[in-house]
């Protein structure tokens, strides 16, 4: 067996938590050593039994006295007394009647934990114990004493668990893990080596070294995912011969698009036509990246590049996450280019059989736009020349390389509206070309948001009432997440919720429901409903469909809102102010927490998708529940995206060490796994 071992392989001991090791994502024996640990608890002072005080965190090495179970209340007690050569103390643990099973009268024992007192007398309450051997001077203690190694854990699989794995891995395999990064890499940045890393990240001689190993593991984090970026780069420049398009021969008919736009471009949208325009005179297939806010017009710049592909003899296809968000998509699609003679189809889950049975064979459109029903086999284009994606992280690798496949490397455009700050951009997609609409088209008025405290919840819910009634505007309520997907605690808790303002705060008004478990055709129904104005408020899980589009709607109340990410509330914010009304959103929270208050009072002055996500990445708080619900953006296990020194540092050495990869064969190897791991757009 070596480090490579798939769990399913490696023996009982693992086999029995495939389950939990599935969670964890670890998948062969090595990675339970990339399993860092989140924290540690400092059990390193070991103190005499007479020297101990009241309230501290000691360890005590010593001998047991005698162990009993105390069945005489109500809780079972286990009480032991511990001898050293100093004094004697008592330890008292909670309904662990195995205890008594494994630790017995004259064993070596170390026991870490807090000092209690009670009747005057220091005891130890609940401490972490570990059984040392008779010749005690051999032991390496791993539970007490020492450092001790915290896990990110799973239901079912302890840190005492994992801590005992870990070790013996490291102690039988630690030869097993081979460097993978140039030596000059290391000794130019003066780094641990990677089995040093690993061993002192899990058992660390001391704080000072948890801190270089963790720097080291960080740095390869972001080092192998820029360098895999740079790869994919490389290969799409290299080996992909595209279509380059003609601009200039049409811009008699570009500049008639233009004109007939109601509005003029934003200098950022302009800007992004002309990095597109570029891309697409180019002999590779363009790979871009739009990023933009809610409301910041994508959908315009990727209409005047289906035109530009539609002018060029090629068609486009369209891919939106949801039914109502590709329908919508082919209203305004073809409001703009019908006119200018371009044949634009819709194909969704639901008339996809249709178009299979009546457009055959000889079905002739110039756009396609739909749900991920275009993927079907049954839908072959002619002369697929322009892929764009929308809310591209909504999709997956297989789907994306699927789409681009119909077609002989088409261009591609992928569009989010999630703000990914710069940093993370070069390291997650350092392989595509990104422009940014930073600035919003003129007009739109700023969306009047406010912090409300648990004191006014009633004054804000009879506000709401009268704006729904007076204005004949429409209000978003968004339940609050219980669990990190969507669980069924979070629907029940929704459905719950949807009663108690049904029958109680909004007698007088129409409210819909909606959350993930419905079916998808229901979903679609209820929200062409809520858009119809058949419902007053919409009562909802944080599903809102990404990019929907009900202008109509100009109330978004977000509870729980400490529980977000600043830019996922200012992605639910964005779901109103989409007309001419004045929008408005209320924050509710039951945090007391001086850090969640002024994080989201950051919500009532700043209205940028990009600074609120920047923000966000500064403030964010270890094991804080919000940095986990970033959607559509891969976790880092070590490093830190606020840590830019060390992402543009890695990023040098990759594009350093690129030219020549293919003389490091360990490095190449590790590469595999993480191009296989990582989400990426293409
Ligand atoms: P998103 O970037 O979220 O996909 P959309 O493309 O749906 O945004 O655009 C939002 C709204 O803004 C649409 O109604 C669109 O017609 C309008 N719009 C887009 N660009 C401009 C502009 N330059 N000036 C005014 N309105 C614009
Ligand atoms: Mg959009």
């Amino acid at each position: 067996m070596d480090l490579q071992t798939p769990i399913q392989k490696a023996g009982r001991i693992y086999t029995r938590y495939l389950r939990q090791f599935e969670k964890l994502g670890i998948k062969k024996l090595e990675d339970l050593l990339f399993h860092i640990p989140s924290r540690y608890e400092d059990y390193s002072i070991i103190s005499k039994i007479n020297q101990v005080q009241q309230g501290e965190i000691v360890t005590i090495l010593g001998k047991v006295v005698n162990i009993k179970n105390d069945y005489t209340r109500r809780i079972r007690l286990q009480k032991a007394q511990v001898a050293d050569d100093t004094g004697i103390i008592d330890v008292t643990w909670f309904n662990q009647i195995f205890l008594t099973k494994v630790i017995h009268e004259e064993d070596n024992i170390s026991l870490s934990g807090k000092i209690g007192i009670f009747n005057r007398k220091p005891y130890m309450e609940s401490p972490e114990y570990e059984l040392l051997r008779q010749d005690n001077t051999q032991y390496t203690a791993i539970h007490t004493g020492r450092l001790v190694p915290i896990y990110p854990e799973t239901k079912g699989l302890s840190s005492k668990w994992l801590r005992r794995q870990i070790y013996k891995i490291l102690q039988e395999r630690k030869n097993n893990l081979l460097e993978y990064i140039p030596y000059s890499i290391i000794k130019n940045n003066n780094f641990m080596e990677i089995y040093d890393a690993i061993e002192q990240i899990h058992f660390p001689k001391s704080k000072d070294i948890v801190n270089k190993a963790r720097l080291r593991l960080a740095f390869d984090e972001l080092f192998l995912l820029q360098l895999a970026a740079i790869s994919r780069r490389n290969e799409w420049e290299k080996k992909l011969t595209g279509t380059p398009f003609s601009i200039t021969k049409f811009s008699k008919k570009i500049e008639e698009f233009w004109s007939k736009l109601p509005f003029e471009l934003t200098n950022a949208q302009k800007r992004a036509v002309k990095d597109i325009f570029a891309d697409l005179a180019y002999s590779r297939p363009m790979n871009r990246l739009l990023e933009g806010d809610v409301g910041s017009g994508k959908t315009v710049v990727s209409a005047i590049t289906m035109y530009v592909t539609c002018l060029n003899g090629y068609q486009s296809v369209l891919m939106a996450p949801t039914e109502i968000l590709a329908q919508q998509h082919y209203q305004t699609i073809n409001n703009l280019l019908s006119p200018l003679g371009v044949k634009v189809e819709l194909v969704t889950g639901s008339n996809k059989s249709q178009v299979n049975n009546q457009k055959g064979e000889n079905w002739k459109f110039d756009i396609l736009i739909g749900t991920h029903a275009v993927l079907s086999d049954k839908i072959n284009f002619e002369k697929l020349g322009l892929v764009v994606i929308d809310e591209q992280q909504r999709f997956g690798v297989e789907q994306r390389t699927l789409i681009r496949k119909k077609g002989n490397n088409p261009h591609l455009l992928t569009m989010t509206a999630t703000p990914i700050p710069r940093t993370i951009a070069l390291t997650l997609y350092g392989d595509l070309d990104l422009s940014y609409l930073d600035e919003m088209p003129k007009g739109r008025r700023e969306i009047k948001t406010w912090l409300v405290p648990p004191v006014k919840r009633e004054n804000a819910y009879r506000w709401i009432e009268k704006q729904i009634l007076e204005t004949k505007s429409q209000a978003f309520i968004i339940c609050p997440f219980i669990e990190e997907s969507e669980s069924m605690q979070t629907i029940k808790a929704a459905t719950k919720e949807f009663d108690r303002l049904k029958n109680t705060e909004f007698k007088n008004l129409r409210l819909g429901l909606l959350h993930g478990k419905i079916k998808a055709k229901e979903k679609d129904d209820v929200l062409m409903r809520f858009r119809n104005g058949e419902f007053d408020i919409l009562v909802t899980t944080p599903v809102v469909e990404v990019g929907i589009d009900i202008p109509n709607a100009t109330i978004m109340l977000i509870e729980a809102a400490d529980r977000f990410g600043l830019a996922q509330l200012h992605q639910l914010r964005g779901r109103v102010g989409r007309g001419d009304k004045q929008s408005y959103c209320l924050l509710f929270t039951e945090s007391t927490s001086n850090h969640s208050l002024q994080r989201l009072k950051a919500m009532e002055t700043l209205h940028v998708g990009a600074k609120l996500a920047e923000l966000d990445l500064k403030l964010r708080g270890p094991g804080e529940m919000y940095g986990t619900m970033q959607h559509g953006m891969a976790q880092l296990k070590v490093a830190n995206f606020s840590d830019i020194s060390l992402i543009e540092k890695a990023r040098l050495e990759a594009e350093k060490i690129f030219p020549k990869l293919s003389q490091y064969s360990k490095l190449l190897e590790k590469l595999q796994t993480i191009t296989i791991k990582q989400v990426s757009p293409d």
